[in-house]
């Protein structure tokens, strides 16, 4: 049987970084497993899907490259679809490259949950590690040398909504900010996202971390795998099975897997693995062999489209994703929500605000159907079924309602497309994801029965097995979370080294 040091399950934001960082010991030989198709000529032939377009973000869409996961239905009969990337770079290459941070209060509460070394002053060292900021540089907040580049994009480029969002949020009384990515930046702000769409380009681990892999002799990438489960002797994992595109079945063995098959398929994969709740298990058809909350407490931003009527805004000139407020303090002491604007159809005359919650307080589940790794999970995220996020969305509706009428909409004619309708209607039939599903393998100390991984990210009660993705969130955070999964790649590969980086104590 083949043997390698490392074995990775996934490409994506946290996986590539993982495999990446741990290959560059050249003594360590390292495996990266990926279920979706490679591009290893991508840096000559720059492949149309990383190619954002300007003003297209259409490749989410492309059902060869994405995982066609649907949530279920909500009471009302309505549909959210699930959007994960499948190919090398997962997730990563398919986004929208909003490239922000967590506020520093998001890592503080996770530190708060037991999980020593997560708190603000141990993340920032790994936010400066993964970035070049092209608009600050290197100062104590920013770094103008790791991989992957971020900037702002220019007012002069900016589409006519963005600029009376902008004006009419500062008119309500919340503050411009140049940089979103500052510590303080997180309450009642408005100003241009950073993003991480550089050339055109979505600068994802395919692109970035395992192009320089690729370069080493000790790294194999092999695409077209599907990983059927983790091999367990006793408590101790020993390798992966996985499937090849001819339809073989492939054993590996290694002395430390890593599964980054991110928030939607990491569960089924361990839950085939026999870890997990056993009567889920067996239910599917799977020999329990470790008790663990494997796919519980899966959690989202789950937004709404705030629709008006004004031609004028409603032109596109620029790109998508060019600004951002994040509201006042509200629920649990913290902002409630976040918005964006979007030009959205121009033959309409018909722009949008999109409302999306911090932080979703009704928690979800993946559950494995089939011990069949070709069968998708079930996934419910519980959207709506909470009392506070719908109020959550009121709060957000409310200040959206009075921003229109303030000059910078009102010069346009802006008139509210739903104005007749509930909030809370609105939101139940129109609802969508952020596409943030994070929290269903929780990070925390084994005395947390809610949680499946320590805070250096090994399962509990596991040997030799961890997992690095946006599964281990313990909750989330109140932004987008695509940084947030490279840095827990780093993290985790330092974790697996032995090694961190010293926190930065003077860090905001
Ligand atoms: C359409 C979309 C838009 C988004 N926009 C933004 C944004 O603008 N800004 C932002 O910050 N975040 C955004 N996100 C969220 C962000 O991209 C994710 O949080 C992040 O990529 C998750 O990283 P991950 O490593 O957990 O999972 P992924 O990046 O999804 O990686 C998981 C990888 O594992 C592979 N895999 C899964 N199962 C198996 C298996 N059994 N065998 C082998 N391989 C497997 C997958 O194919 C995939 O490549 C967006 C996400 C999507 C889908």
């Amino acid at each position: 049987m083949e043997q390698f040091d490392v074995v990775i399950v996934g490409s994506g934001s946290s996986g590539g970084v993982v495999a990446s960082r741990l290959s560059e010991n050249p003594d360590r030989s390292v495996l990266l497993l990926e279920a979706g198709p490679d591009f290893p000529d991508e840096e000559e032939l720059e492949p149309l899907f990383v190619v954002s377009g300007g003003q297209a973000w259409f490749p989410a869409g492309i059902p060869e490259m994405d995982w066609n996961y649907w949530n279920e239905p909500l009471s009302n009969g309505h549909r959210v679809r699930l959007a994960r990337g499948r190919l090398v770079g997962g997730s990563s290459m398919v986004n929208g490259c909003v490239a922000v941070r967590g506020a520093p209060f998001d890592y503080d509460r996770w530190a708060d949950y037991g999980n020593t070394g997560w708190a603000w002053r141990d993340v920032l060292p790994y936010f400066l590690e993964i970035e070049n900021d092209l608009d600050f540089g290197s100062d104590p907040l920013h770094n103008d040398a790791g991989p992957i580049p971020i900037r702002r994009f220019w007012e002069r480029h900016w589409d006519p909504v963005h600029h009376a969002f902008v004006e009419a949020c500062v008119d309500m009384g919340l503050a411009y900010e140049r940089d979103l990515n500052k510590p303080d930046a997180s309450v009642g702000t408005v100003g241009p996202w950073p993003h991480n769409r550089h050339r055109e380009i979505r600068m994802g681990t395919l692109v970035t971390y395992i192009r320089e892999a690729r370069k080493r002799p000790n790294f194999t990438l092999r695409a077209d795998a599907l990983v059927d489960r983790v091999v367990l002797d006793g408590t101790a994992a020993k390798g992966v099975v996985y499937i090849d595109a001819n339809g073989d079945r492939n054993e590996v063995s290694a002395d430390l897997v890593v599964v980054a098959a991110g928030a939607y398929s990491t569960p089924p994969l361990l839950q085939r693995s026999g870890i997990g709740r056993p009567h889920e298990l067996r239910a599917a058809g799977i020999e329990p062999q470790v008790d663990l909350p494997v796919g519980h407490g899966l959690l989202d931003h789950a937004n709404c489209a705030f629709v008006v009527h004004a031609p004028t805004l409603a032109e596109r000139v620029g790109r998508l994703f060019l600004t951002s407020c994040r509201g006042p303090i509200g629920l649990l002491g913290e902002p409630e929500w976040q918005t964006f604007p979007v030009p959205l159809d121009e033959q309409d005359g018909t722009a949008a605000l999109i409302v999306c919650l911090n932080r979703q307080e009704a928690e979800g589940y993946v559950r494995v159907q089939s011990a069949d790794p070709t069968v998708a999970p079930r996934i419910d995220h519980r959207y709506g079924s909470v009392e506070r996020d719908l109020e959550r969305f009121e709060h957000a509706w409310e200040f959206f309602r009075e921003a229109i009428t303030r000059p910078a909409f009102a010069k346009h004619g802006a008139r509210e497309l739903t104005a007749d309708e509930q909030p809370r209607d609105i939101v139940l039939n129109r609802l969508q994801t952020a596409q943030h599903p994070v929290g269903s393998c929780r990070m925390g100390p084994a005395s947390d029965e809610r949680t499946v991984v320590s805070p250096e990210l090994r399962v509990h009660g596991v040997d030799g097995l961890m997992v690095a993705d946006s599964s281990i969130f313990p909750d989330n955070v109140m932004n987008n979370t695509n940084l947030t999964c490279y840095v827990i790649g780093e993290i985790a590969a330092d974790l697996a080294e032995g090694s961190r980086l010293a926190p930065i104590e003077d860090a905001r």
